[in-house]
């Protein structure tokens, strides 16, 4: 991912509620979410897209470097693309969903630092 896809309009931003990547409707729906949309599939799913993303977040960090940023390490999207991620995401994913990144070995946790 390159900085040309970082949204330019935010007002239609919103941030993926499992990875808390930035993107906007569009792009969610035109390419899904780059770390999540195996189990996402927002791809082409205007449903999926308003389901697992939230446009209720806080905070912006541009990732560039995952493997050396301790600023990554701390958001817990080391392992994820470059690109812009929000530190707080409001939302809850759907529960089949939930369910589905459990099958697949994945444990979702909450972007919504609000809860704590
Ligand atoms: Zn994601």
């Amino acid at each position: 991912m390159s900085i040309d896809s970082i949204p330019k309009d935010l007002r239609t931003a919103r941030a993926c509620l499992v990875c808390s990547l930035i993107k906007t409707f569009e792009q969610f729906e035109f390419d899904g979410c780059d770390n999540c949309d195996e189990f996402l599939r927002m791809k082409n799913n205007r449903d999926n897209v308003y389901d697992c993303t939230s446009s209720n977040f806080d905070g912006m960090i541009c990732l560039m470097s995952p493997d050396d940023s301790w600023v990554a390490k701390w958001q817990r999207i080391n392992r994820f693309t470059r690109g812009v991620y929000a530190i707080s995401v409001a939302g809850r994913l759907p529960n089949p969903i939930i369910r589905e990144m459990k099958s697949r070995g994945i444990t979702y946790r909450s972007r919504d630092t609000s809860l704590k």
